[in-house]
């Protein structure tokens, strides 16, 4: 055969191979929807009562064809109150779902709330009045170094902000004793930041955490071996206005935030309550909703929602099982032309140097970056 012949013929197979995979994605995709609606009578109410199906059960598909599932969310029941704790959302702590979970529900503009790394006095307390003027319900990662400081009086008023955040109705998640790169610590240590930090949160509020966020999206897999034997789960974010290098620039916060809700439809915002431009990006990121509402109202377009953070992690929970079938159901199909990615465990997160962990998970590519600086 000459060269011409073989390029031809190379390229031929390649076509068939691509058009073979585009249509096994396809198929699993629509399996997907089918499993979802068939079995989940509340999500098929759910889902006729507001936007259409399709954007709901959005994939995405990585260079092997691998289906990487975005799944559906059930619209939280906003009348009943949510139980504490609640029951597991991703009870094997897998870092892709805590991924999912922080993406929402696609194109639903549905806006979450977190903050990380206090109670911190002076900032944290400062938030707290405007959220609760706001009527939001967020989510607070802590580092509970502060709970147990020799300096007073910052320990006691890292302890009452602690209690005033469960009062007015937000969560609290570990974030570890001290805020550092878990894949980089030895495994006793990797314990003692995350269960002291438990013991410290539990001694102030009477509850253990079961929410966990690795600072700087940073984990090993002996880390989520530990979460998952602590039936811990993960919840990560998808919107990072890298605050902390936005130092005093409220506005620049408040913009960042902005453009990302913008780009993605909506999705689980990270801010830091520990600095001052951070807490102070708040009321501007509201006022925007507000008056960016106003005009998709004129305009007969849906609104951005802000949701109510537990009550979120209860809807969600519906949603994972729609996940897994349709991850399930996608790996089959996938499993004849990319056996070897799909075999592959997802969990790898945003791994921290000299990890050992080699299974780079696809999905990975498009989760945001960690804030590896953040303090
Ligand atoms: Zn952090």
């Amino acid at each position: 055969m000459g060269r011409r012949q073989q390029r031809a013929a190379r390229r031929s197979q390649a076509l068939a191979f691509r058009a073979v995979a585009l249509l096994a994605v396809g198929a699993a995709v629509a399996t997907g929807v089918l499993m979802a609606l068939s079995s989940h009578p509340r999500a098929r109410a759910a889902l006729n009562l507001r936007i259409p199906l399709l954007p709901r059960l959005l994939a995405t598909v990585d260079d092997a064809g691998h289906v990487e599932p975005l799944g559906v969310v059930v619209p939280p029941d906003a009348a009943r109150a949510p139980s504490w704790p609640p029951p597991l959302l991703n009870p094997e702590a897998r870092l892709r779902w805590g991924w999912d979970l922080s993406l929402g529900r696609p194109g639903a503009r549905e806006v979450l709330f977190t903050f990380d790394d206090g109670p911190n006095p002076g900032t944290t307390d400062r938030l707290l009045p405007m959220l609760s003027r706001a009527g939001i319900h967020a989510a607070f990662f802590v580092c509970g170094w502060r709970l147990e400081s020799s300096e007073e009086p910052l320990r006691s008023r890292a302890r009452q902000i602690l209690r005033d955040i469960v009062a007015q109705g937000h969560i609290v998640g570990n974030h570890t004793v001290h805020h550092l790169v878990l894949p980089q610590l030895p495994p006793d240590r990797v314990r003692y930041e995350i269960e002291h930090n438990a013991d410290l949160i539990e001694e102030v509020l009477g509850e253990r955490p079961h929410l966990f966020r690795p600072p700087y999206g940073a984990y090993s897999e002996d880390v989520r071996r530990h979460l998952v034997a602590r039936g811990n789960e993960l919840w990560m974010w998808s919107i990072d206005p890298h605050d902390y290098l936005l130092v005093n620039n409220a506005e620049g916060v408040a913009q960042a935030v902005i453009t990302a809700l913008g780009n993605h439809a909506g999705g689980t915002v990270l801010l830091h309550d520990t600095h001052p431009w951070s807490v102070a990006a708040v009321p501007k990121i509201l006022r925007w909703l507000d008056t960016e509402n106003a005009e998709r109202a004129l305009s007969h377009r849906a609104p951005y929602v802000i949701l109510d953070a537990p009550h979120y992690l209860e809807g969600a929970r519906s949603r994972l099982p729609q996940i897994i079938a349709a991850e399930a159901d996608a790996s089959a199909a996938a499993a004849h032309h990319a056996r070897d990615a799909s075999a592959a465990e997802p969990t790898t997160g945003v791994m921290g140097e000299g990890d050992t962990d080699a299974s780079a998970d696809p999905g990975d590519a498009a989760a945001p970056a960690a804030d590896r600086d953040a303090r």
